[in-house]
């Protein structure tokens, strides 16, 4: 191994992550006089957050009536019941107050005409504990929300004096001989130095892993990093099997058309010109639940129904619309339906097709934002030194399905959360623990590895093959032989990865180098979403089986655990799902008769 030198730093907090999570966690934090550092693989508002279309969910009541227990039941029945509980109250309970923070802050929100904050309906967001006509409930700037809450958080950041380490790309976690987390070693991109950062806690907010498919709205950097650094640590990654394909993408283009234009009024229609949403789904039609809508619109297409030449797309229609809305409301998607599908939408319908948007598995953490390490007699056990917050964590606030607009929420949610748990856990006048010298061994001779790779296999082309298998195995419908042969073929190209071809051996900004480290951690995301995914024997939520179509609540309503080895074996492992909400029926909760399981239809 060639001999590296490595810069060393101490800090109470290292957050891991400059999207919406790692920056309301860093804000949190550094308001609290903690000493945080933020490090970041991209500039810190060229994070996937920044991408963020539609709006952030709160039950601010602006538009109408709403309420806290309804946005809940929502998200529980959203979850098909694999969420767990506890959290998902925290979620909705604590979303108003997370918003007029935002607020405060200098989030610019769209206004009522009282000048209140905007709010517009989104999927499987209803009055009534699901019995009523859709609510409004997602807080927007107009359809650029995720651009403004990182702008915002980010200033907020940086006049709480938290340090940012900027373009370091973040190796792996550096754990105790006790199984805590005692910092993270990270690659300095554009001068090649290596960086040992030492702390009493690191928080992972590295975002998911859209990019182990082929068509995927997230950004190529969203390759689930952290996820990759837990699992080379030995510990557990949650529910992987459960991926959401986001109905709207652009057909071709796989950028996103928000939700939120069907909030505004879009509807859907087949290659009779029908608006099938409503066959499917009669109360909610097309703001039905994200995989609820990508299931119909799969079926049409395979029907024959599909739209253009090759019969396999759908059509998006906002060509009803008032120009006015469209321009105040979705000037960025109009922009988009331009660029990316040559469409005028004042004019003429968006050509669609569902495309992968979301990851609800990743790393399995309590409503505090601690990461769990579970065992057979403590199932809720924390990794001292350890949390994670966003969507690469899995907490479990979306279960087998996530609801439109409830991500952003997640991410200043549980950001706050993990900063106040933080006040708790880490003691300002302690020393920061010393590091193992076998872990800098153990992390340096992995990347040593891979920066001297010299096989036969260069990494895009490895990449395009997993991206590929992915999509054809583990898509919106998936069946026994779907799945057994993703299994198969996912394991195959696990065994390729030692035989992967990096030519780029320098060490300032060698981007072959940084995607040979992202496909290994998409790899190890890839492998234990299709081996979890093989395991499930039912249908629920973003998991639809074919051969079992329905949901088994006595048999499967549980986490699923997987854990990698270097080799790319997967063993599974289970965890039940937290059922008791927070606050009793008899304190102002919801009632445990209203969240029980049942059918699931909009
Ligand atoms: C196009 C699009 C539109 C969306 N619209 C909405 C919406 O309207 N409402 C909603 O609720 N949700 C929406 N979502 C989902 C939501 O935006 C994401 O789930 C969310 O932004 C993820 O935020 P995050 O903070 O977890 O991670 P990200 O924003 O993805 O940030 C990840 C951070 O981790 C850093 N990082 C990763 N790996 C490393 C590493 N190895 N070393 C150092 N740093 C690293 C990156 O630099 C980055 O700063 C949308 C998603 C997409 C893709």
């Amino acid at each position: 191994m060639a001999a590296y030198e490595i810069i060393d730093h101490e800090f109470d907090v290292v957050i891991v992550g400059a999207g919406g999570a790692g920056l309301r966690a860093t804000l949190g934090m550094a308001e609290q006089g903690l000493n945080t550092a933020c490090i970041t693989k991209v500039f810190p508002t060229r994070s996937h957050t920044v991408a963020a279309q539609g709006g952030i969910a709160a039950s601010l009541g602006n538009m109408g009536p709403d309420s806290w227990q309804w946005h809940m039941y929502d998200t529980v029945k959203g979850s098909d019941w694999l969420g767990d509980n506890d959290a998902m109250e925290y979620l909705a309970r604590e979303a108003p107050a997370a918003i007029y923070e935002l607020e405060h802050y200098g989030v610019p929100f769209s206004r009522t005409e009282k000048g209140t904050i905007y709010q517009r309906p989104f999927g499987g967001h209803m009055t009534e504990f699901g019995d009523g006509p859709p609510v409004q409930r997602t807080c927007a700037a107009a359809d650029r929300t995720g651009h403004a809450i990182l702008h915002t958080l980010y200033g907020q950041s940086l006049r709480n004096n938290a340090q940012f380490f900027i373009e370091y790309f973040a190796l792996d976690l550096i754990m105790g001989a006790d199984g805590s987390c005692q910092g993270v070693m990270a690659w300095k991109l554009d001068d090649g130095t290596l960086h040992r950062f030492r702390a009493k806690l690191v928080v992972l907010a590295t975002g998911g892993y859209g990019r182990a498919y082929f068509s995927a709205t997230s950004a190529h950097t969203c390759t689930g990093d952290g996820n990759g650094m837990v699992a080379r640590a030995g510990l557990p990654l949650q529910d992987m099997e459960f991926v959401q394909f986001h109905p709207t993408g652009v057909y071709g283009a796989g950028v996103l058309i928000t939700e939120g234009a069907r909030g505004e009024g879009g509807y859907l229609t087949n290659s009779e010109g029908e608006r099938f949403m409503e066959r499917y789904a009669p109360n909610a039609k097309d703001l039905a639940s994200r995989d609820v809508v990508s299931r119909c619109m799969t079926i049409e297409i395979r029907e024959g129904r599909g739209v253009g030449p090759k019969k396999d797309h759908i059509f998006l229609h906002l060509d009803h619309l008032d120009p006015k809305v469209l321009h105040e409301r979705l000037p960025g998607i109009t922009e988009s339906a331009k660029i990316f599908a040559g469409v005028d939408l004042t004019r003429e319908p968006i050509p669609v097709l569902p495309t992968v948007h979301y990851n609800m598995g990743g790393i399995p953490a309590n409503y505090h934002g601690e990461v769990l390490n579970p065992t057979e007699g403590d199932p809720d056990r924390v990794v001292a030194g350890l949390m994670a917050a966003g969507e690469a964590a899995c907490a479990s606030v979306h279960g087998a399905n996530r609801l439109g607009s409830n991500s952003l929420t997640d991410l200043v949610v549980f950001g706050r959360a993990a900063a106040l748990r933080a006040a708790k856990v880490v003691d300002k006048g302690s020393m920061v623990p010393a590091a193992r010298a076998s872990e800098d061994e153990r992390i340096l001779s992995r990347f040593d590895r891979l920066r001297h790779a010299n096989g036969s296999s260069p990494t895009a082309e490895v990449r395009d093959r997993m991206q590929r298998i992915m999509q054809e195995d583990a898509a919106v419908f998936r069946t026994s032989e779907s799945l057994k042969s993703g299994v198969e073929r996912i394991t195959a190209l696990y065994g390729e990865l030692s035989d992967l071809k990096v030519s780029d051996r320098s060490m300032i900004w060698n981007s072959d180098l940084v995607e040979t480290l992202e496909l290994e951690n998409l790899m190890a995301c890839a492998a234990t979403t299709v081996v979890s995914a093989e395991a499930r024997h039912e249908s629920r939520g973003a998991h639809a089986h074919e051969d079992f179509p329905n949901r088994d609540d006595v048999n499967w309503r549980k986490h699923t655990l997987s854990w990698i080895n270097d080799a790319g074996k997967v063993d599974l492992g289970y965890r039940p799902v937290h059922v008791d909400p927070l606050t009793p029926e008899s304190e102002g909760g919801i009632s445990l008769k209203k969240i029980a399981p049942k059918a699931r239809v909009y």
